[in-house]
């Protein structure tokens, strides 16, 4: 066998072993564990988002509540403030009112400070919850997903013995072939994944342009190793 014809088998070979590959890289079995182990994923991401918002939430409470405990401090200050004006004889109306006023824009402040620890307090038991039912899906996932792995690797083991053996005969053609046709072929498959065309009505299988009649020639004449002129792919 020519060098030529080795390659054209070569090629065939890893047709081959690369369709067995697929597909066994693609039964649905393993398309279903891919799919979980995806889900898996996201549940996790989902659980880790949950979590960092709430320990971001925790500092905002840990902050509002000091803020808190500040204006209740000031509030009563206010409030002493008061006391001593309302039983001072000098105090004019405008000072009490002014000071009345104060009182009150804190408590409108301490209102909405409650509020919003109260609006933090249950966004962060709502997210618990979220946690804990992420976390029961996951279990549920992690099941189907340990499940569908067990299949998965039964259909591989079942079906190696085939991919070996195709596995073994690129390897039985490859140490046939000259190291640098060997080198010319690897370097094409990086381009094309079919490295090897043939000529059909002196046009090349691989990209479908025409072949010079030179290079037709010197084919026909011998055991030399053609490129399409265009691609560069082997001709066989
Ligand atoms: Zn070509």
């Amino acid at each position: 066998m020519t060098q030529t014809e080795m390659i054209w088998k070569y090629q065939e070979a890893e047709v081959e072993l690369e369709k067995l590959k697929k597909e066994l890289d693609n039964t649905p079995e393993r398309q279903k564990m891919k799919k979980l182990r995806r889900v898996l994923q996201e549940q996790s991401d989902r659980i880790e988002s949950f979590k960092s918002g709430i320990k971001e939430k925790e500092d905002e409470l840990e902050s509002d509540l000091k803020k808190l405990e500040t204006l209740l401090s000031d509030y009563d200050l206010e409030q002493d403030d008061l006391n001593i004006m309302l039983s001072d004889e000098e105090c004019t109306a405008a000072e009490l009112t002014e000071s009345r006023k104060a009182m009150e824009e804190l408590l409108e402040r301490v209102n909405a400070l409650k509020k919003a620890l109260n609006d933090c307090r249950s966004w962060i038991a709502k997210t618990t919850d979220a946690i804990k039912e992420t976390y029961s899906k996951g279990s549920k996932t992690k099941r189907d997903y340990e499940a569908a792995k067990a299949v998965v690797e039964t259909e591989r083991l079942e079906r190696k013995p085939v991919i070996d053996k195709a596995q073994k005969e690129v390897e039985r053609i490859e140490l046939q072939l000259s190291p640098d046709i060997l080198k010319r072929y690897k370097a094409i498959k990086k381009k094309f994944p079919n490295p090897v065309a043939t000529i059909t009505d002196n046009r090349c299988s691989g990209c479908g342009m025409s072949v010079s009649m030179s290079v037709v020639k010197k084919f026909s004449a011998g055991n030399t190793i053609m490129e399409c002129e265009n691609c560069g792919r082997i001709i066989c």
